[in-house]
């Protein structure tokens, strides 16, 4: 209730440049690079680097604003199949109780209502009891950070997160949920993290950025 109360108080405002009237404006957006990899068995696209204006833009959500999570779930909006079901990749409890809002639960419920796509709050994640009681070894092994907690049995989804670094939250979540029962098809993500020099562009007319960026 009171994101709709201070959404009518406070317009959208860039995170970028303080414009009002988009939460990332036009000028601000970095263009979609379309970024692609693949993780043990997790195909992965991302809109672009965690850098600049796109990791100020991701920054803003995690703080709660509404507005900047519209304006990225119309950027993911392209990459989403007309009719997909999508499970956005949760954030911890603790996370939850202090921001009020799961930052990409608002982007993936954006992106899907731009694109006749459906969501579903499928995983949650532990604040660290699940690991209780366990060795060192157990813990390290573990793959059992996702709970899913809905019947997505012979359904087939997407996953959507904010920013991927190393993918191994992806995997863990495609984990939970083909332990459901589902198809897990990719993740869609707003941003991938630099350091890994893993991800390509994808598009069919890079060929050539796709082979700049193996070198770089
Ligand atoms: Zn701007």
């Amino acid at each position: 209730m009171w994101g709709r109360v201070l959404d009518a108080v406070f317009p959208a405002q860039c995170a970028g440049c303080n414009a009002i009237g988009s939460g990332l404006c036009d000028a601000c957006a970095p263009p979609s690079a379309n970024l692609a990899v693949s993780f043990d068995g997790v195909s992965a696209l991302a809109t672009g680097w965690y850098e600049g204006t796109l990791r100020a833009a991701i920054l803003a959500v995690k703080d709660g604003r509404r507005d900047v999570a519209a304006a990225l779930g119309r950027r993911l909006a392209p990459l989403v199949e007309p009719g997909a079901l999508l499970v956005p990749v949760p954030t911890t409890c603790a996370r939850l109780r202090v921001r009020g809002a799961d930052g990409v639960a608002l982007v993936a419920e954006i992106a899907a209502a731009s694109n006749g796509a459906s969501l579903v709050v499928a995983l949650t994640q532990g604040a660290g009891d699940a690991q209780r009681g366990r060795s060192r070894t157990e813990r390290l092994a573990a793959r059992g950070r996702f709970t899913c907690a809905a019947h997505v049995a012979g359904k087939t989804v997407t996953l959507v997160d904010d920013v991927c670094t190393t993918g191994a939250t992806l995997v863990d979540c495609a984990g939970a949920l083909r332990a459901a029962g589902a198809t897990v098809t990719g993740a869609l993500v707003v941003a991938a993290t630099k350091a890994e020099r893993l991800w390509e562009p994808y598009s069919a007319t890079s060929t050539m950025c796709s082979s700049n960026a193996r070198t770089s």
